[in-house]
């Protein structure tokens, strides 16, 4: 094959025709490119505009939950831990899978309500969940502070990876079926002829191809235009925080979810990685985001450009050992005292 080996062992070719381009080289490009030379297309090539997985992929929580609020949801979260599970085997390449368990916290009667009717939604797919009583609970995970849980919900096939060394599993087998990576080099244009797709332009030529698939994640709509159509795809900016090494906490505890502070947390390595969902996170106008941008240009308020998240070794404001506190509301100081009575406080049953 004619390119060089970049440091991450996949081989930079040139933009050349090919019969499938996929214009992004992360999580969903490397996926894609995987699965479909696995498939057996024969002549795919991934164009991107920078280094594999160096956008928005390697930057996720990296968090892999299956216990959705509908059945296809459910069996399609179930596939990929399905896939996570064995890509080592199947590709010689590590996605850095732990498959922990994870647990989903109640702190209402009204949330522990909507967990049955999830439970019952997994049991319709075949996804093993169960409700633990305290004791196990806490066994599971001795640093929880087990005091205002209502119910708690565990689903022991969840897990987290990390998404840099999934990407790059993905990409490093792509490679070995054949397909090629284009990097540096960013998709410009899309020829479009008789309403087909026959051609791209980049920043380092043209080339004919007879499909065009878009992975370019918060770019997607930008690149969407190069064939005039219209993609109501949104960039939403979420955050993370990652602590300092906290007593008790280690890679193999189960992933944490509590919805009704919108915050979920796991291990990483010894400290705590800990992330909201906000209510009002901060979004790109996707009409705004250039094709070839450095980065979605950024949103009104924001005072620089989304910038890479605190990364381990960094010092939390106020790391609080032993007791996860759940302080979305940090005005409020959750009570500390555990349950021992076999039964949470005002649950409903487990
Ligand atoms: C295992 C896993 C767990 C995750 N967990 C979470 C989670 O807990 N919470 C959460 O919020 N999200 C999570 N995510 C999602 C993650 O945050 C990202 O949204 C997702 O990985 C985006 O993937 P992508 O391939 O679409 O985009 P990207 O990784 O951004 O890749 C798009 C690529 O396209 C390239 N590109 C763009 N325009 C062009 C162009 N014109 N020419 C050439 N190349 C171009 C870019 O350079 C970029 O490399 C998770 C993802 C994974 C894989």
């Amino acid at each position: 094959m004619k390119g060089r080996r970049a440091g991450n062992g996949v081989i930079v070719a040139e933009v050349r025709d090919a019969e499938i381009t996929i214009v992004g080289g992360g999580a969903i490009g490397c996926a894609v490119a995987y699965c479909l030379a696995r498939a057996g297309y024969p002549d795919i090539q991934i164009v991107e505009r920078g280094e594999l997985a160096a956008a928005t992929s390697s930057q996720a929580a990296g968090l892999v939950g299956q216990v959705r609020g509908s059945k296809e949801r459910t069996r399609l979260a179930m596939a990929s831990v399905a896939l996570y599970s064995k890509i080592e085997q199947e590709t010689g390449y590590t996605a850095d899978w732990r498959q922990t368990g994870s647990i989903r916290i109640a702190m209402t009667t009204e949330r522990a309500g909507e967990f049955r009717a999830m439970a019952d939604v997994a049991a319709s797919a075949g996804l093993e969940v169960e409700f633990l009583e305290p004791g196990r609970l806490a066994g599971l995970f001795p640093p929880l502070d087990t005091g205002q849980v209502r119910a708690a919900l565990w689903c022991p096939t969840d897990g987290y990876l990390q998404p840099h060394s999934l990407v790059m599993a993905y990409a490093r087998a792509a490679r070995d079926r054949g397909v090629t990576v284009a990097a540096h080099t960013t998709l410009t244009g899309i020829t479009v002829t008789r309403g087909a797709v026959t051609g791209i332009r980049t920043s380092s030529g043209s080339a004919s191809t007879d499909m065009v698939i878009n992975a370019a994640g918060p770019w997607a709509g930008a690149v969407a235009s190069l064939a005039g159509a219209e993609l109501p795809v949104v960039p939403v900016r979420h955050e993370y925080f990652v602590t300092v090494p906290q007593e008790g906490w280690h890679g193999g505890l189960p992933v944490l979810r509590i919805p009704d502070i919108r915050i979920y947390a796991r291990a990483e390595v010894r400290g705590i990685l800990c992330g909201g969902w906000e209510a009002d996170g901060m979004s790109l106008d996707p009409r705004e985001v250039a094709v070839g941008s450095h980065w979605p240009s950024h949103p009104t308020g924001m005072s620089s450009p989304a910038s890479p998240l605190i990364s381990p070794g960094s010092s939390p404001r106020s790391p609080r050992p032993r007791s996860v506190r759940y302080s979305a509301d940090t005005r409020r100081s959750p009570r500390t005292a555990g349950s021992s009575s076999g039964r949470y406080p005002g649950s409903a049953g487990s």
